[in-house]
C-alpha cells in the first residue's frame, strides 16, 4: 500500500496507548512501573507511552538471552538460521507500510524515504540470510608437527548488547540483529528513548516469523538507565553501537569490566569534494541531500562543501535555490522532501549553530531560521541551509551538527583539499565530484575516511563493509568483516600418531 496519506486526519495505530518492551518472548513492563512518552517530531502529540526500564530490566533481558543462547538457539543449525531470516525478511516486506509509517512518525523521516528505504533493509537480511551458511573454519596444516591436525572453529560470541540511535530505527535494528542472528547470537537491543517504537515493532514481526523466545529482546529506556547497565553488563560478551563520539567513548570505559568486545559506528563531519571539472547538475542535488536528508540527521551527512574556486560561487548560487525549492513538512504526506528535527531540544542546538555561523562571520545563502508558520508550528521545522565564506575554524565547519545545514568553503589545488578535508578528528565518509578517473582514484585512496563515494553519496550495500576511521569509531557493518564482528575463532589440535 503506497496510498497518499491525509496528514491532518492521521492517526498512529497507538493513538497514544501503552506499548510494552519485549523480554524473553513476553511483552512486559518495567518492573519500577515507570514509563516514558514517545511524541510525534512534526505534530508534538504522544504517541504512545512505552516503559522506562531500568538496570533490573536489563538484567532480565540478559538472563533471556544468555538461556536462550545456552539453549534451544544454539540447537540451531545455519540453515534453520538462514530460512528464519528470509521468513523475516518476507515478513518486513509484507508490513513495511507500517514499519514506514512507524518510523515517518516516531522520528520524522519523510514517508516516501522510508519507502525508498525497502530494497536497502530487506537486502541486509537477505544477505545476512546467504552468509548464515557461509560461515566455516579453515583446516591449517600444521607447520611444527606432523601428527597433528589443525582447525579453527567459528563459534558466536554470544549475547550481544545493541545500543541504536533515532535517526534511522529500522536501518540501526537490522544492521545489529542480522548478522546476530546470521551467526547464532543472542541480543539485547536498547532502542534511542526518541524513537523506540520501530523495534518493538519489528520484535514483534520477528517473534511472527519464528525467532524463539530470548533470542531477541528489545529494553526501552534512556541512555543512562538502561543503556549504560547494559554497557557494562558482565553476562554481555560484546556490545555493537551506533551514536554519538561522547557515548562511545563512555561505552569503551563501560566495557573494561568484563573485557567485552565493543564496536562502534559514530559521528562524523565528512567532506564533499567538487573539482572543475564535475558535471555540476548531477552534483548539486546530491551534494545538497547528502545533508538534507532526514533533515541532516545522518552521521554520514556531507557538512563540509569544498568546492574548486573556479566554480564555487555558481555552484552555491544553484545549491542555495535547490535548498529553497525543498517541500518542508508532516513526513507522512509524501510530497514531503525535508521533516522535522527529532526534538525541541535538538532544535535549539541547531538553532545555536546557525547562530554560531553568523556570529563567527560565515555568509547565510539559503534558510538559516526554524519554520513555525501555519501546520508546521507545533512541530522541530528548520529551513535547509546553507552558509558561504566558512572557513575550516569556525565551530559549523569543525563541530558535528546533525541539522540541514551546509558549509560552503572554495578550494585550489587537491594538495590543499585533501590536507583540509582530512583535517578532523572524524573520518567516516566522504564525497568526490569529478569527471576525471585518475583524480577520483587519487581522492578516494588520500581520503581519510570508511567510504568514499564519486559522483553518488548514500550508496550502501550490504555486501560492502560500512565503518569508521579515527573518531567515526571501529569495526565493520556490512560485508564478510561484518560477521567477523560476531564471531570468535577457536584453534583446534588433534593428535593423530
Ligand atoms: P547518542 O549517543 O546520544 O545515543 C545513542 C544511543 O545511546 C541511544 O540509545 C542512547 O539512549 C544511548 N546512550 C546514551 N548514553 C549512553 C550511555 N552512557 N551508555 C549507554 N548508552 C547510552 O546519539 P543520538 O543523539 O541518539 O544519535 C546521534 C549520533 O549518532 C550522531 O553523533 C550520529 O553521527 C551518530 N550516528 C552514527 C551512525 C554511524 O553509523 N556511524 C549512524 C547514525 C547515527
Amino acid at each position: 500500500m503506497t496510498a497518499r496519506l491525509n496528514p491532518a486526519a492521521f492517526r498512529h495505530p497507538l493513538d497514544g496507548r501503552h506499548r510494552p518492551m519485549f523480554i524473553g518472548g513476553k511483552w512486559v513492563d518495567a518492573l519500577s512501573s515507570r514509563t516514558f512518552e514517545t511524541r510525534n517530531p512534526a505534530t508534538g502529540e504522544v504517541i504512545a507511552t512505552v516503559p522506562r526500564a531500568g538496570k533490573e530490566d536489563v538484567d532480565l533481558a540478559v538472563a533471556a538471552a544468555r538461556k536462550a543462547f545456552d539453549g534451544p538457539w544454539s540447537r540451531f543449525n545455519p540453515h534453520e538460521r538462514q530460512k528464519l531470516l528470509l521468513r523475516i525478511a518476507d515478513l518486513f516486506e509484507r508490513h513495511w507500510e507500517e514499519i514506514c509509517v512507524s518510523d515517518t512518525t516516531d522520528m520524522g523521516l519523510p514517508i516516501a524515504r522510508a519507502r525508498g528505504n525497502a530494497n536497502r533493509v530487506l537486502g541486509m537480511l537477505r544477505y545476512y540470510a546467504g552468509m548464515a551458511t557461509a560461515i566455516h573454519g579453515q583446516t591449517v596444516d600444521n607447520s611444527l608437527a606432523g601428527d597433528i591436525v589443525s582447525f579453527t572453529r567459528k563459534e558466536p560470541v554470544g549475547v550481544v548488547g545493541a545500543i541504536i540511535p533515532w535517526n534511522a530505527p529500522t536501518a540501526a535494528s537490522v544492521w545489529k540483529i542480522g548478522p546476530a542472528l546470521a551467526t547464532g547470537c543472542t541480543v539485547v537491543l536498547k532502542p534511542s528513548e526518541e524513537a523506540p517504537l520501530t523495534p518493538l515493532l519489528l520484535a514483534e514481526l520477528m517473534a511472527e516469523a519464528g525467532v524463539p523466545d530470548g533470542v531477541v529482546n528489545i529494553v526501552t529506556g534512556t541512555g543512562s538507565e538502561a543503556g549504560a547497565p547494559l554497557a557494562e553488563h558482565p553476562g554481555v560478551d560484546k556490545i555493537v553501537f551506533t551514536g554519538s563520539t561522547a557515548t562511545g567513548q563512555s561505552i569503551v570505559r563501560a566495557s573494561a569490566g568484563n573485557l567485552k568486545r565493543v564496536s562502534l559506528e559514530l559521528g562524523g563531519k565528512s567532506p564533499v569534494i567538487v573539482c572543475a571539472d564535475a558535471d555540476i547538475e548531477r552534483a548539486v542535488p546530491v551534494a545538497a541531500m547528502s545533508v538534507f536528508a532526514n533533515s541532516g540527521q545522518i552521521c554520514i551527512a556531507g557538512s563540509r562543501l569544498f568546492v574548486a574556486r573556479s566554480i564555487h560561487d555558481a555552484f552555491v548560487e544553484r545549491l542555495a535555490a535547490y535548498a529553497n525549492g525543498l517541500r518542508i513538512g508532516n513526513g507522512i504526506d509524501p510530497e514531503t522532501e525535508i521533516g522535522p528535527l527529532i526534538s525541541s531540544r535538538q532544535l535549539e542546538r541547531v538553532e545555536g549553530y546557525l547562530e554560531a555561523g553568523q556570529r563567527e562571520g560565515a555568509r547565510l545563502v539559503a534558510g538559516g531560521r526554524r519554520l513555525g508558520e501555519g501546520a508546521l508550528a507545533a512541530g522541530n521545522f528548520v529551513a535547509p541551509t546553507v552558509f558561504s565564506g566558512v572557513t575550516d575554524a569556525m565551530t559549523i565547519a569543525r563541530e558535528e551538527i546533525f541539522g540541514p545545514v551546509i558549509s560552503a568553503m572554495p578550494f585550489d589545488t587537491l594538495d590543499e583539499v585533501v590536507t583540509r578535508a582530512n583535517d578532523t578528528p572524524y573520518g567516516l565518509a566522504a564525497g568526490v565530484f569529478t569527471r576525471d578517473l585518475a583524480t577520483a582514484h587519487q581522492l578516494a585512496k588520500r581520503l581519510r575516511a570508511g567510504s568514499v563515494w564519486v559522483n553518488t553519496y548514500h550508496a550502501i550495500d550490504p555486501a560492502v563493509p560500512f565503518g569508521g576511521y579515527k573518531m567515526s569509531g571501529y569495526g565493520r557493518e556490512g560485508g564478510a568483516e561484518h560477521l567477523e564482528e560476531y564471531l570468535s575463532t577457536k584453534g583446534v589440535f588433534i593428535r593423530i600418531d
